[in-house]
Formats: structure tokens, sequence, C-alpha cells
């Protein structure tokens, strides 16, 4: 199917202004049992795509109160190897991941049988059935809920950028100036906190459908039960003779696509780089031996640090609310 870049332009700014989120927001389907221990996973049909971004509007729009806001000027790094990472004046930038933009619309050209094709496909956090990020993450701050979703908790999070380095797309995003290192270490570690697409687990939690499933005006995205959403895409790749991605990706995901087209086809098409994760193959990260060597030794030392973590962070609150009152 053939989407061409002018048409999408031309449906950007009508379709993102009618793609509104409705007042009383959508339920989830009915074979979700709201914040269960069910795994869920969303289905992304590449063919439907129009890239009209009115779901990245609506990310940013649902997801505003946990975007970050950076205390100025940021304390100097030792060492200085740690870099800082300063999206608070780039806000608006959709083209990208950053930690104020969790989805973005990443565009591939290909041909197939001699002919030029463009599509467009969304592109945030996986959410790996075994992440990385959280079981590598040394805090606690990164972890896996029961549902499926990965997210990074920005009370207890340094970051660090470990998450970041092992995830096999580089998708969390840091922002530096805001969180707990200010408090602790503000020299010495971390440098900031972690963003990601946390799959709206709040919206999730109340029986609410996520922002960009609900927005999208094509229906590109489904969630649902694994099991289901993967029996689906299997039904859809042969009806189209098409390709699947992320359902054996780093050993398995909860984002399942469907292409028509070969995802290596894509991924030479697309623009890849920092915050432009690729469609590449991807080995099972936590089936490596030094990687689950080093999540056992982890584990335990980061429910502590995750604990201390919450434990400084509510003091914090409680402070500030305490002098704000006075
Ligand atoms: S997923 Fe839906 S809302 Fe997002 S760009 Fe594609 S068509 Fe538009
Ligand atoms: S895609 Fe990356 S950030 Fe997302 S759950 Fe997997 S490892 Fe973590
Ligand atoms: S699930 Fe929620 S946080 Fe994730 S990309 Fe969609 S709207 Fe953004």
């Amino acid at each position: 199917m053939t989407r061409d870049i002018s048409r999408r332009t031309f449906l950007k700014g009508g379709l993102a202004a009618a793609g509104a989120l409705t007042a009383s927001s959508l339920p989830l389907p009915s074979s979700v049992k709201g914040a269960s221990d069910q795994e869920l996973a969303t289905l992304i049909d590449i063919r439907k795509c129009i890239g009209c971004e009115a779901c990245v509007e609506a990310c940013k729009e649902v997801n505003e109160s946990k975007f970050p806001e950076p205390e100025q000027p940021f304390p100097r790094m030792y060492p200085s190897r740690v870099k800082v990472s300063d999206w608070s004046d780039r806000r608006d930038e959709v083209d990208r991941l950053t930690p104020y933009n969790w989805l973005f619309i990443q565009e591939a050209t290909v041909t197939v049988n001699g002919r030029e094709e463009t599509y467009t496909i969304p592109r945030r956090c996986m959410h790996c059935q075994n992440p990385p990020c959280a079981d590598l993450c040394p805090w606690g701050a990164a972890r896996k809920l029961k549902n499926g979703i990965t997210r990074i908790d920005a009370d207890i999070c340094l970051g660090g950028a470990k998450c970041a380095k092992v995830c096999p797309w580089h998708i969390p995003q840091r922002q530096t100036g805001v969180g707990l290192y200010l408090d602790i270490f503000p020299g010495f570690a971390g440098n900031g906190v972690m963003y990601k697409c946390d799959r709206c687990y709040n919206r999730i939690a109340e029986g609410k459908l996520p922002a960009c499933i609900e927005v999208c005006p094509e229906h590109v995205q489904k969630i649902g039960p694994r099991d289901e959403i993967v029996k689906e895409a299997h039904a859809i790749a042969e009806e189209i003779n098409g390709y699947i991605y992320g359902e054996k990706e780093n050993g398995g995901t909860n984002t399942i696509y469907v292409s028509p087209v070969p995802f290596d086809l894509l991924n030479a098409g697309i623009e890849k780089g920092p915050g432009r994760p690729g469609l590449q193959p991807v080995a099972d990260s936590m089936a490596h031996a030094d990687n689950l060597a080093k999540a056992m030794v982890i584990a335990p030392m980061a429910g502590i640090a995750a604990a201390a973590g919450k434990f400084i962070a509510t003091a914090k609150k409680a402070t500030r609310l305490k002098e704000e009152n006075q």
C-alpha cells in the first residue's frame, strides 16, 4: 500500500485536530481485565497508518504532567563524561524520541516489485517480556508490571542511562536537572531522569485505552491479551502474505507490528540514530549469561535502592508541601 509524503503532510493538520481525545475516554476491550495480572500487548498494523501524528499529539497531551520541569543551572558533573541532556527548550520536537516525546512516526521508503512505496510507522518502547532496562537497572527505578508494561519511576531514577545502554533499541531518553540525583549526588552520579512510553499505565489502571490507541482515526493499534494479539497478528500476516516484528525480538515483546513488506527492507529505509530506533533483528539479550548473572546480583540491591529512593523522594515532597503551606 503506497503512502505518499504529500498526502501525509496534507492530512497531518486536519486529522490531528479531528483525532482529539474524547471527553469520556473509550474503555479497554472486554477481553482485558483492567489492571490485572494479564500480560497485555498491542498490535500495530503498518498498512493502516497514514502518518497524521494524532497519536503523537495525544501522547503529549495526556502525559504532560509526567514531563520533566528541570531546575537551572544544572550542577557540574564529575566526571564530565556524564553528559548533560537538556530537551527543555525543544519540547515541541516530534521527529524522534525525547523526554518530552515518547512516540514518533518513522518513515520508510522502500522499493517493492520495482515500485517505490512509503510507510509510516509509530515508534515507542516495545514493552519487552524480559526487559533488560528493568532487569539491569541498578536502582530498581525501571520495572515491569504484571500486565506487561515496563515503566521508569521518575521519583527513583537517577538518570545514569543504564536502561538506554542495555535496551536493544536505546529507547529511554534523559533530561538533566530533574529528579533524585539533585538531592543525593548532584555532582557525581546520574545526571537526570530517563523517560519513555509507560503505555499509559494510569489510564489502563482506570480501564481506559492508551491515548495513542484511542485517538487514531485509522485504528492502527489494538490492545488485548498477548496470546490474542499474537494470534491476530499471524492471521493478518497470513492473509496479506506479510511479516511480523516484535513477537520474537529480544525474546518477545508486547508490541507486535504487522507489515506487508519485510522488516529488513523497512529497517534499511528508515533514518536511524539517537532517538530513532531501528527495526533490526534482535536476539534475546537477557538470555545472555553475563546479563542473567548481573540481573541476579542487581535484583536484591535494586529492591533496597528503590525503597530508599522512594523514602527520600517522599520525604522531599513532604518537606516541600510543608514549606508551601507555611
Ligand atoms: S498510528 Fe494512527 S494516529 Fe498515529 S500517525 Fe498512524 S494513523 Fe495517525
Ligand atoms: S524496548 Fe527497551 S526500554 Fe522498552 S521495555 Fe524493551 S528494553 Fe526496556
Ligand atoms: S501508550 Fe501512552 S505513553 Fe505510550 S506512546 Fe501511547 S499515548 Fe504515549
